[in-house]
């Protein structure tokens, strides 16, 4: 088969290409040019347009090493029309400038390539490329591809491996011709077109339609990665779906019963997904679903309901959060919901005294039916006796390894079943990047928030009114409420956060005398901050200052105003879930955002979003533009590799066409399923398998 070899190439070579990911032919062919450089024709001096790159023809008239300003070579060239320009080289070797002595001694001509700006001397160019040609020479017909290389691999090598394995490589369809033809349909070229054209575009292609990657070549080349990513994921899907899992069959009484304890009703999207989650338990093979809602839409007991079922199917549960504060949070409120109806409950985390652990180990193991804990869940030594569910919240601050090593956890080795899993998310991912990264899990959303929220008013004010502020924290603290107030976050150095966190604490016990001021962070020991949230939510505690640990879930209804100092040093998604503290009780809650100016142009536009914006969807999908994908979820999230040519958001269209066929071959065609994998990811598909 053509192309199935690797690259024939000097080892030190082959070394430097195996680091671009350039292993086989195949690789080389989908290497595809960063942009292009025109050299079809040459500009006069006097006509070449500045500040872009240009090509020049002209001969050299004098050359010189200059001192000053600093150590420089300074070389003038006059064209056809008499037109002069200085060429600027600030590191330069000794033959380069016997090559233009060379050069202008012979009457020879340059090739220039640069951008033409403004000097000192009239137009000049600094670091031209440049080759010194025989006056006749042809102009290359075609454009020229700059490849993304590295240091040793130079463009001209790239070019010619490129070239070979263009001619090597099998560029042929997988696909049925019907789906070429829908593929043209929606304005793509065909493979093999695709990628000639995209390294060798031929003379007069549209260099605008390139650079922008809108090319009916680009459109197909980002089509089929798009496809390659979307095709991988499905399958590892599909693959986990083979396992069994215990079908967790359940009257429901638990839930009911937990329901009727409880001071409210379930919102419409409440039911529903509870109905899917509970669908889905019943059947034998694990479920993977994501729930997704915004903060304050009520997960918690979604959760709850989909453990009391594995319960009442005989099964454990486990139930892991990020933080100690929120881990045991959800400890407290499930054991006062659950423990009344007769279900054990155990808590474990990293920080319970040796003892302590053992003890809760030896209680996951010997069969509580619910356990609830921090990471320290998935370690080693703890064994559950019976694990059906396993439900992950925040699962974005966990990594894929984290989830996985929890699955493993449970199940039946014998059968090779594995728990359900159940992961909750505030994080609102837009739609196409949930279709890219999570192709591998069904999504559940709960898109209402439980009725009697008071919409929560954000505030931006200049730290130079800090004393309006802090009048406002007494107001409120008046009026029987309580109020966050959030340090600095410095994410450099956890020293200097501790200092700070420490410095705001002193600083605010005095400037709110008489009111009772307690402090959170990172540091504090699990009891300290325990005692300390507790007697937050019972309001012995005023003013909580704290750092970030309070970001996620922390839910005290009374506290009604929220501050957060240097509030322009956040990130989008912080900001919102920080927000989503307040506004949980029936008063009318305040969000002040303290800044600190100047403002950079992009904390200003954050600020601008939050200020606007409280649909934590609609922020997170500003949040995506603002930061491109790949920072938005962070790569460590999906091991997903990044797409390198498509965008998830400006070719969300392709993404969603991608996301059609792929489910339609894996069903129809896995012959051009594997070839397609091959073709884009070869041996790197078992990297997204993780
Ligand atoms: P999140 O989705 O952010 O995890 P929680 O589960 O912490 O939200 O719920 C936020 C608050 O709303 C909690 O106090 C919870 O008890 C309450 N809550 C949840 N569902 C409802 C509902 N249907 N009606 C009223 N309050 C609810
Ligand atoms: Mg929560």
């Amino acid at each position: 088969m053509p192309g199935s070899g690797g690259i024939k190439a000097a080892p030190a070579l082959a070394e430097k290409l195996a680091k671009l990911g350039l292993v086989r032919p195949d690789d080389l062919v989908l290497h595809l040019p960063l942009r292009y450089e025109d050299e079809t024709r040459c500009f006069t001096i006097a006509e070449a347009p500045w500040g872009e790159p240009v090509q020049v023809e002209a001969r050299v008239v004098d050359v010189a090493v200059q001192f000053r300003p600093r150590r420089q070579l300074v070389a003038r060239v006059r064209d056809a029309a008499g037109d002069e320009l200085t060429l600027r080289f600030l590191n330069f070797y000794g033959s380069q400038t016997k090559q233009l002595e060379g050069a202008r001694d012979g009457g020879r001509t340059l090739r220039l390539f640069g951008e033409v700006r403004s000097g000192f001397l009239g137009p000049e160019m600094v670091h031209p490329r440049y080759r010194v040609v025989d006056a006749e020479a042809p102009l290359p017909d075609a454009l020229t591809p700059v490849y993304p290389t590295t240091a040793g691999v130079s463009q001209t090598v790239l070019r010619k491996l490129i070239g070979v394995a263009l001619a090597d490589a099998d560029l042929g369809e997988f696909f049925p011709a019907f789906d070429t033809a829908w593929l043209a349909r929606h304005g793509m070229a065909a493979f093999a077109d695709a990628v000639r054209y995209l390294h060798h575009p031929p003379p007069g292609a549209p260099l605008a339609a390139l650079q922008s990657r809108e090319h009916p070549a680009w459109r197909r080349i980002k089509f089929d990665e798009a496809l390659a990513q979307q095709l991988s994921l499905r399958r590892a899907f599909l693959a986990r779906r083979e396992r069994g899992a215990p079908v967790l069959a359940a009257s429901g009484e638990l839930g009911r019963q937990l329901l009727a304890r409880l001071p409210f009703a379930l919102t419409g999207a409440q039911q529903r997904v509870v109905a899917e989650i509970g669908h889905d338990l019943q059947q034998p093979h694990p479920m993977q679903r994501l729930l997704q809602g915004d903060v304050g839409s009520g997960k918690t007991i979604v959760a709850a309901l989909a453990a009391c079922r594995a319960i009442e199917a005989g099964w454990q549960a486990a139930f892991m959060a990020p933080t100690e504060i929120l881990a045991e949070q959800h400890y407290l409120k499930l054991k006062a919901w659950l423990e009344p109806l007769g279900v054990r409950i155990a808590w474990l985390s990293g920080s319970l005294k040796a003892a302590a652990k053992r003890a809760m180990q030896a209680e996951a193991a010997a069969g509580a039916q619910l356990v609830v804990g921090t990471h320290a869940l998935i370690q080693d030594a703890v064994d559950f006796a019976k694990l059906g569910l396993a439900i992950v919240d925040e699962q974005h601050r966990f990594g894929v390894q984290q989830r996985l090593a929890l699955r493993k956890k449970g199940g039946d080795a014998a059968s090779g079943a594995i728990p359900h899993q159940l992961m909750m998310s505030a994080t609102p991912i837009p739609r196409t990047l949930a279709m890219s990264y999570y192709a591998d899990l069904d999504v559940s959303v709960l898109d209402e928030l439980p009725p009697g929220r008071t919409p929560v008013k954000t505030k931006l004010i200049a730290d130079a009114r800090r004393d309006e502020v802090i009048a406002g924290v007494q107001a409120a603290v008046a009026e029987g409420r309580q109020a966050y107030w959030v340090c600095p976050l410095i994410e450099e150095s956890e020293k200097l956060q501790l200092q700070t966190a420490l410095e705001t604490h002193a600083v605010l016990s005095e400037e709110l005398e008489g009111l009772r001021v307690g402090l959170v962070h990172g540091r504090l020991k699990a009891d300290e901050k325990a005692a300390t949230m507790a007697a937050f939510a019972t309001g012995e505690i005023d003013v909580l200052v704290a750092t970030t640990v309070i970001e996620v879930g922390v839910d005290v209804p009374n506290a009604s105003l929220m501050v957060i100092e240097h509030a322009e040093r956040f990130g989008l998604s912080q900001l919102h879930q920080l927000r989503g503290r307040v506004g949980r009780g029936a008063h009318e809650s305040v969000c002040v955002l303290l800044y600190a100016g100047p403002l950079s142009e992009t904390a200003r536009a954050r600020l601008k979003i939050i200020f606007e914006h409280s649909d934590g969807f609609e922020i997170a999908r500003q949040d995506l533009h603002l930061r491109g994908p790949g920072e938005f979820i962070g790569s460590r999230q999906s091991g997903v590799p990044l797409l390198r040519y498509a965008d998830l958001e400006a070719d969300a269209e392709l993404v969603e066409l991608a996301h059609g066929l792929a489910e339609r071959l894996l069903r129809d065609d896995p012959a051009a399923v594997a070839r397609h994998l091959e073709r884009w990811l070869g041996s790197r598909e078992e990297l997204l398998k993780a």
